[in-house]
């Protein structure tokens, strides 16, 4: 196994230096967040007036959570701690859901920000001599910006192509031999399922690696895609929140991501009671920023369901790593009194070799109980006429479901296409519950 660094130094560092550096940082970064009203305000109430009021990492806990509802509330500049002259770039969310939310960035922001994802690229051994297509959205989505600043500083050729457009995306990654993609699961499924109408094969392309995320998805899609494309795929996590892509990713050993804790310090809490959960169990990711001087965001709820990896890493990193997403807390589903998660069917159905590259899950309202139906594309292959043998898959499905969620679900299976694509973040879900009541 080849490991590659981008700051081996900081990336090894023992334990007990780089909790001092934490340390260090967190009364640094309680100082700059005072500076902003919100948190003047907060932590004012609490007695909490300088960085040396926190004398240790624990004394995090005298600090209260930010949540996403804060950040509402802060908008448009309660949380800015720098002169306005500093700021250099900003990033808010979609705000579809309500007022959105806007996170400032200094130039060492985004020269921390290119560093933290310049590391998690280069620990998936990617370097200077591969061609790097970024189809993550461009824009105020920080998907697209996150990677393209970092891919550009490693050296690598950038095609800066954006989502969507998915003719366009082939002809590009055959015209330039793209070696490396980066994109949602989603959205590399629905260019797979779409190579044969637009004529092209695998083989035209020069695929090697795909860096996976901006979506829940599960180790059975990240095999699939590695499977019908032959290149090795990586999961990379972030949120706007804390920067963007680059909290934490994936290196060439593919078990868990590394979180850089120099630069986030990690928590991890029950999402109910917000009760710390002993190192192992899952809980909700809370992360504080380290670095940074715009938007100091102290243990911020993410919602993230995922849990630590306290364990030595074969390549030498010692940040400890995260387990891929279960989702969020609240994307957690009650159907008829049972509790799942919206990945654990799609764990189930990405593991059938007869199903395709799309699904969407449905719950309805059907007299006084609720109907769980679960819709996947099946390669056309199958569609012979073959009525049995389409029952056949179609019991096998629901059974394997039912053996993970315990409900029984209604199974559909639809052609290939007939399902809705999008290409930013898939809407898997379809709660209509409420609309029947
Ligand atoms: P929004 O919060 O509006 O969805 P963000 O771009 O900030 O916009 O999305 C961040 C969220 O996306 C994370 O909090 C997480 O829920 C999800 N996410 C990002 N990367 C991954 C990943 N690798 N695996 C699972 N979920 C992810
Ligand atoms: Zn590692």
């Amino acid at each position: 196994m080849e490991v590659q660094y981008w700051d081996r130094e900081r990336e090894t560092m023992d334990r007990e230096s780089l909790e001092k550096l934490q340390l260090e940082r967190l009364q640094a970064t309680v100082e700059q967040a005072l500076k902003t009203v919100f948190y003047k305000r907060r932590l004012g109430k609490i007695g909490i007036t300088s960085g040396r009021d926190i004398a240790s990492l624990q004394d995090i806990e005298k600090i209260p959570f930010t949540t996403k509802n804060d950040l509402r509330e802060a908008y448009p500049d309660k949380l800015l701690a720098v002169d306005r002259d500093e700021v250099v770039r900003l990033h808010t969310s979609s705000g579809t859901t309500g007022t959105p939310t806007v996170i400032y960035h200094t130039q060492h922001d985004l020269d921390s920000w290119t560093d933290l994802t310049a590391r998690g690229v280069t620990a998936t051994g990617a370097t200077r001599a591969d061609v790097f297509q970024n189809m993550m959205t461009y824009g105020l989505f920080t998907g697209g910006l996150g990677l393209h600043y970092a891919a550009e500083r490693i050296g690598m050729i950038v095609i800066p192509s954006s989502s969507g457009n998915t003719p366009r995306q082939m002809k590009l990654m055959r015209d330039f031999q793209t070696s490396v993609i980066h994109a949602t699961p989603s959205y590399i499924l629905h260019i797979h399922a779409k190579l044969a109408e637009e004529g092209y094969r695998v083989e035209d392309f020069n695929l090697k690696k795909a860096f996976i995320g901006a979506e829940a998805h599960s180790e059975n899609t990240r095999k699939k895609i590695e499977g019908l494309f032959g290149m090795e795929v990586y999961n990379s996590y972030g949120m706007s929140e804390m920067n963007g892509p680059g909290v934490a990713f994936e290196c060439v050993c593919k078990e868990d991501m590394h979180i850089w804790e120099d630069a986030y310090l990690v928590e991890m809490v029950r999402p109910k009671t917000a009760d710390r959960v002993p190192d192992g169990e899952e809980g909700e990711l809370v992360l504080t920023t380290l670095q940074r001087e715009a938007t100091p965001l102290l243990r911020y709820r993410s919602g993230d369901l995922t849990s630590l990896n306290a364990a030595p890493c074969a390549c030498g990193r010692s940040h400890r790593r995260i387990k891929r997403i279960r989702g969020r807390a609240d994307d957690m589903m009650i159907v008829n009194g049972v509790n799942m998660y919206p990945s654990t069917i799609e764990s189930v159905i990405m593991s059938v070799p007869e199903v395709g590259t799309n699904y969407q899950i449905c719950i309805e309202k059907q007299g006084s109980l609720d109907r769980l139906t679960v819709r996947t594309e099946i390669y056309s292959k199958m569609f012979t006429g073959d009525i049995k043998a389409l029952e056949g898959l179609k019991t096998r499905i629901r059974e394997k479901l039912k053996s993970a969620i315990i409900i029984s679900p209604v199974v559909e299976l639809h052609e290939p296409g007939a399902l809705p694509t999008y290409e930013g973040k898939a809407v898997r879900v379809f709660d209509l519950r409420d609309k029947n009541d």
